[in-house]
């Protein structure tokens, strides 16, 4: 199987213990988890016993350590995580209101991500990977677009294949230069993996239906659609298959929609049939949900067929 490699950022999430508005008085607050949408990714892919490896920079502080640790005890490759000296790891604070809305303070703009980069034991993971997973939101600076789209290049000169989740909101796409390297991953990505209104920002097309087919016009090779509590679908030039989703209880919706990925991502790359794929990538994404903490949720190979073995698929 060919290696997956992801490009973006490490972050620490710290949580509000209760729910309520923001965060100007003192509250009880857990964590740090290791958080970041590629990193939680790539953790769960590797739970998948894929092998994999990701480029990253965090400071040389204990937030840092932590994601460095938890990531390589979980069998990511991590010697392209660079530790930089004088930087400190990204961190969110997030609360959650009564009304299900999020409050977040961030440390991410300045934080060691900004110092992502094509060192050399970057360009040596993208020499060595046979895949190259995009998460859309983490192209919003200069060096991480320029490390992706040179890893796109790498990989898809050498016959390799890309997969691309969005991962987005509407108001990033007023950068033009993130929206412009969008388009150029887009061009190149095999599986495309939007989630449900995201599929309209990347086609020319009145609907869903026309959007697919025009994606799909362009040599896409397959897209899944993440439908949250609704399950999936892939559709593919010959294929379009439905499946629900699982009935769990929702504790904290971060990180399903990069287990989702990751489990779909390990199956389709193990040539697994895709309603196969579709099935363990919906068990992951109601797993991950039903643990409070970004990356708490993943899920190995086992915990899967436990529960899928056990759990009833909504109709
Ligand atoms: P994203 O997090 O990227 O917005 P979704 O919210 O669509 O993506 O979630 C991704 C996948 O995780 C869904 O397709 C589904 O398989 C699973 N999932 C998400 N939320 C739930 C939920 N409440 N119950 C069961 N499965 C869920």
């Amino acid at each position: 199987t060919s290696k997956v490699v992801t490009i973006g950022e490490i972050v620490v999430e710290i949580m509000a213990v209760h729910p309520g508005d923001g965060f100007r008085e003192p509250i009880e607050l857990i964590g740090p988890f290791p958080s970041g949408a590629p990193a939680i990714f790539i953790d769960q892919l590797a739970r998948q016993g894929h092998p994999c490896a990701m480029v990253s920079c965090v400071g040389d502080d204990d937030f840092g350590w932590l994601n460095i640790e938890r990531l390589r005890k979980d069998g990511v490759d991590v010697s392209a995580i660079r530790v930089h000296e004088d930087a400190v790891t990204g961190s969110a604070f997030v609360r959650y209101r009564e009304s299900g809305d999020r409050d977040f303070v961030f440390n991410i703009r300045h934080s060691a991500n900004g110092h992502i980069g094509l060192t050399p034991e970057a360009r040596a993971v993208i020499a060595a990977a046979g895949h190259l997973h995009v998460m859309g939101s983490s192209l919003s600076s200069p060096a991480i677009i320029e490390a992706v789209l040179f890893a796109l290049d790498e990989i898809k000169g050498r016959g390799g294949t890309v997969s691309f989740d969005p991962n987005i909101r509407k108001e990033m796409l007023g950068f033009p230069e993130m929206r412009a390297a969008l388009d150029l991953v887009l061009a190149g990505t095999d599986l495309f993996l939007p989630s449900g209104d995201e599929l309209l920002l990347f086609a020319d097309a009145p609907d869903e239906a026309a959007a697919l087919a025009q994606l799909l016009g362009r040599g896409l090779k397959a897209i899944v659609l993440k439908h949250g509590s609704a399950g999936a679908r892939y559709v593919s030039a010959d294929e379009d298959i439905s499946a629900p989703g699982f009935r769990v209880t929702e504790v904290d919706p971060t990180g399903a929609g990069d287990c989702f990925g990751a489990t779909f991502v390990a199956g389709w790359l193990a040539g697994r049939d895709p309603a196969e794929a579709l099935l363990r990538a919906n068990a992951a994404g109601a797993l991950a949900v039903t643990k409070k903490g970004p990356m708490e949720g993943v899920s190995s190979t086992d915990q899967l067929d436990d529960f899928i073995a056990s759990a009833e698929p909504v109709a």
